[in-house]
């Protein structure tokens, strides 16, 4: 599709959304992220032939959330290969992001690295293989793109920590069966600051154009993981990337992708392009309202998606 198509389809589709009500909540669960203005909306496409596109609120960082969890799960696939899979599974839970009924029946292995059980064994995989886990996680993803901007924000952590009270228990209920090898306040705290990362819409679509373009980065043309693993994690997008409401993405919008309650939400179309979008209220399943109608009436108006 030719870059004016995009920016065409990309703007329409924007200025219907926007008219829309602007329906759910703000995750009012942290602190922090109800302070956040609800009419905040950005959108912004980077496509492997270097096209790049924002409208609205863009260029202004938010609080990514579960998106950074692609980015811990990409390193610690990278770091210990199929290995990984014997620690978290790869199936979609049908449960909430925080549920914890699903964990003692399957012994502690999380069903998937995207819900929160998962992400926090994925926290403890590169607290036990990171020499210095924050900044070398910070680095990594730094490195996707040429852009160093990218930071967490303790405030964020702190206020999530604070009422993390199934997060720690998650935590504990896998370490009692034996799927956690660090302390688990360090693993916890090491999961607050991977969940505080922020990011623009502009970033974040360079930051995940790697898994458009078969696990290698754009800028310098570097692997950063292989052409088969670039697909297994654009299938766990696909598959759990939105909790159990992963099969509706998929229906009504038809691309890999992840959701975080910051409002965020990136997706990928395989050799074409990353498209992120921020809009902070979100449905009962947690996913942002309009991120979720935007990307469903963009891939209809583009009449491409990955099926
Ligand atoms: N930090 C949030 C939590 O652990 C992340 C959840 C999300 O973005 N879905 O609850």
């Amino acid at each position: 599709m030719k870059k004016t198509t995009y920016k065409t389809l990309i703007k329409k589709t924007f200025d219907e959304v926007c008219s829309l009500e602007n329906n759910g909540d703000k995750a009012s669960y942290i602190p922090e992220l109800v302070k956040i203005d609800s009419n905040k909306f950005g959108v912004h496409i980077t496509t492997v032939k270097s096209v790049k596109f924002g409208i609205g609120n863009y260029q202004e960082k938010f609080s990514i959330q579960s998106i950074s969890k692609v980015f811990s799960l990409t390193l610690a696939y990278k770091i210990l290969g199929e290995k990984l899979w014997n620690r978290v599974g790869v199936e979609p839970s049908g449960t909430a992001f925080n549920s914890l009924i699903q964990l003692e029946k399957d012994n502690g292995k999380p069903r998937n690295p995207f819900i929160n059980s998962g992400a926090i064994v994925i926290a403890d995989v590169l607290l036990s293989n990171l020499e210095n886990p924050k900044e070398d996680l910070l680095d990594f993803i730094r490195n996707l793109s040429k852009n160093q901007d990218i930071q967490y924000n303790a405030k964020i952590a702190a206020s999530e920590k604070s009422v993390s009270f199934r997060n720690i228990a998650l935590c504990n209920l896998i370490k009692s069966l034996g799927n956690i090898e660090n302390k688990p306040s360090d693993v916890l705290d090491f999961y607050f600051d991977i969940c505080s990362l922020e990011a623009t819409c502009e970033q974040l679509s360079e930051l995940f154009i790697f898994l458009a373009n078969n696990g290698s980065a754009m800028h310098n043309n570097s692997s950063i993981i292989t052409k088969s693993q670039s697909k297994r994690i654009n299938a766990l997008m696909q598959t759990c990337g939105f909790y159990d409401e992963s099969g509706e993405f998929a229906f009504k919008v038809g691309l890999p992708g992840k959701s975080g309650v910051g409002g965020g939400i990136i997706a990928i179309h395989p050799n074409k392009y990353a498209i992120s979008v921020w809009s902070p209220k979100l449905n009962l399943k947690g996913n942002s309202y309009k991120g979720m109608l935007f990307l469903e009436n963009f891939t209809t108006a583009t009449t491409q998606s990955i099926f």
